[in-house]
């Protein structure tokens, strides 16, 4: 850090130490992380009143340690990852500020859970293709279709929602952003089991939900544009999470090598070790493209670190399955879980080799990041489109 970032981060330890003086990190939980979040010390890049200082945002981790070091509870933001890592940097670039000072705090706090009603039956790598239909109708618009794959929908409160407002325009700009109130008429949330046995996702059906147009995001036929400040924070938020050297499943495999000198051959050794280079390259570039947030929104290198992050995480599960022979094998629970996040550190090897499939399908395929990489980072030409 430079010296006026030395300085700023020193200011922001006093304003911790102060809260903390008023507020008893040992109290309710919910009060402790609503004052903390109207101190500004919630995100502190985001702008006064909105849970933020309009700090840089590289001074975040400075506060988040401070707190940790107190023993102050956390938002568990893996509880409400949509709603922390896409449907806020949504909201605060395309919301109104009614929208901003309704949703912001209960959304920080964990208090309101969302989900993303982005991906429909036929519509997932070509999003532009949805069909869900949103018809005005006085100051209300009625939303109607089928949406899937809805991660923690039986959890969350409120979604993001892609829907069609004019079927006549080219489809890019046929779509408009709404805010969806999942506790409404009208919407039916049904489980979806995937491979490990568990139902972490959904299909949600939409008949007919009227949605007020104060809940609309962006303009009429803007939902595009706003679209994609969802999904470049959706892949720096699903592959740049945060991560200590050999934490995560790197560690859990490193572990089982150093623990387990039954297991150990030549052969294995330099497979392990090649992941673990791997993984710590992973890391520090997930790190840099963090730090390079500080100076806006995510381009497409968040493209490149989740497409490695999903190829990473199924080799390393693959070579723990392989490695612990028959025992990596037995899957330690199938029966029907209704959770909200994948468990990739507290579950066994065969969940985590079966789960880490998902990782490069959800949040744009990795074929789809290829392509965004091959256009956008690398200048090679685009794919022909009859549909713009
Ligand atoms: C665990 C998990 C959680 C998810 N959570 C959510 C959620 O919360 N909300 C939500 O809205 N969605 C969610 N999804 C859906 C996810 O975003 C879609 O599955 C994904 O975008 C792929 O779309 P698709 O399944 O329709 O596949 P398709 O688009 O039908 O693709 C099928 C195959 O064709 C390839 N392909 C398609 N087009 C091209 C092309 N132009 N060039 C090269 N290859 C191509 C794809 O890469 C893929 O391999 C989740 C998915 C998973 C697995």
């Amino acid at each position: 850090m430079a010296d006026d970032d030395d300085a700023a981060a020193d200011r922001l330890r006093d304003r911790v130490a102060a809260f903390l003086g008023q507020h008893d990190p040992h109290g309710d939980r919910i009060e402790f992380l609503r004052a903390r979040f109207d101190a500004g010390l919630a995100w502190v890049h985001y702008p006064v009143g909105l849970g933020g200082l309009g700090a840089p945002r590289h001074l975040q981790p400075v506060v988040d340690a401070a707190f940790v070091l107190a023993g102050a509870p956390d938002n568990q933001p893996r509880r409400n990852s949509i709603g922390i890592g896409m449907a806020a940097p949504t909201l605060l670039r395309h919301g109104t500020p009614d929208q901003h000072h309704r949703f912001l705090r209960p959304l920080w706090t964990g208090e309101e859970i969302w989900c993303q009603l982005f991906s429909e039956p036929g519509a997932g790598s070509d999003l532009a293709g949805v069909t869900t239909r949103a018809v005005r109708d006085g100051d209300d618009w009625v939303v109607t279709g089928q949406k899937v794959w809805t991660s923690m929908a039986h959890r969350a409160r409120w979604a993001i929602l892609l829907a069609r407002t004019d079927p006549e325009l080219p489809k890019h700009r046929g779509m408009t952003y709404f805010v969806c109130d999942l506790s409404g008429p009208g919407v039916e949330v049904r489980p979806l089991r995937q491979l490990t046995g568990e139902a972490e996702f959904n299909e949600v059906f939409l008949t007919d939900v009227r949605l007020p147009d104060s809940l609309r995001l962006g303009a009429v036929g803007e939902g595009w544009q706003v679209a994609r400040t969802t999904l470049m924070n959706e892949r720096v938020s699903i592959g740049g999470a945060p991560m200590p050297r050999e934490g995560g499943m790197i560690g859990l495999l490193t572990r089982t090598w150093r623990d387990r000198a039954d297991l150990r051959t030549p052969g294995r050794h330099d497979e392990i070790l090649r992941l673990w280079v791997r993984a710590e390259a992973a890391r520090l570039t997930a790190l840099r493209l963090r730090q390079q947030l500080v100076a806006g929104e995510p381009g497409p290198e968040g493209s490149a670190v989740k497409l490695s992050f999903a190829g990473l995480a199924q080799a390393i599960s693959g070579t723990e399955v392989e490695l612990l022979g028959a025992d990596g094998l037995r899957h330690d629970d199938w029966s029907l879980r209704r959770s909200t996040e994948p468990d990739l550190l507290g579950r066994g090897a065969t969940y985590r080799y079966l789960r880490a499939r998902g990782n490069s399908i959800e949040g744009g395929t990795s074929e789809i990041l290829r392509n965004i990489i091959a256009e956008r980072v690398l200048g090679l030409p685009a794919e022909p489109r009859v549909d713009r």
